[in-house]
């Protein structure tokens, strides 16, 4: 079956994120400098100005920081789904992530809501992180 909707375009700062997520794993940034954690991922640290990169794999906890409720489908792709939750989560660690919010009624999902990762895997080369809440 082939995948229908959006998919992330990789490019050389996000290749080793999608890559961990293909493995399963949510890799940030830690600034090899200052230590900041970063998400996207950049060449460069956005505090100090370093290229000194590492690379951590976050626990896949977080909670809800914000989110909508979608009731149109604003792609084709999309017209099953509705409605469905876009969320950002902020994680465990800090940095925040576009996603969604899955397994459960849209309309109990709250602002600090305890999510924990759940993985999409939509292609062979694409796994997307999606959250679920912690019961
Ligand atoms: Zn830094």
């Amino acid at each position: 079956m082939t995948y229908e909707k959006p998919l992330p375009q990789i490019n050389a700062d996000t290749r080793e994120f999608w890559e961990g997520c293909k493995q399963h794993l949510i890799t940030i940034q830690k600034c090899g400098n200052c230590g900041f954690l970063r998400l996207p991922p950049s060449f460069i640290c956005p505090r100090c100005h370093s290229r000194k990169t590492d690379w951590i794999t976050a626990t896949g906890r977080g909670s809800v920081y914000t989110f909508a409720v979608n009731h149109v489908a604003f792609h084709p792709a999309f017209q099953g789904d509705i409605p469905y939750v876009v969320a950002i989560v902020e994680l465990d660690e800090g940095p925040r992530l576009l996603t969604n919010i899955v397994d459960c009624n849209p309309a109990e999902v709250r602002c600090d809501m305890p999510v924990e990762v759940v993985w999409d895997d939509v292609t062979d080369e694409i796994s997307l992180p999606k959250f679920r809440p912690v019961l």
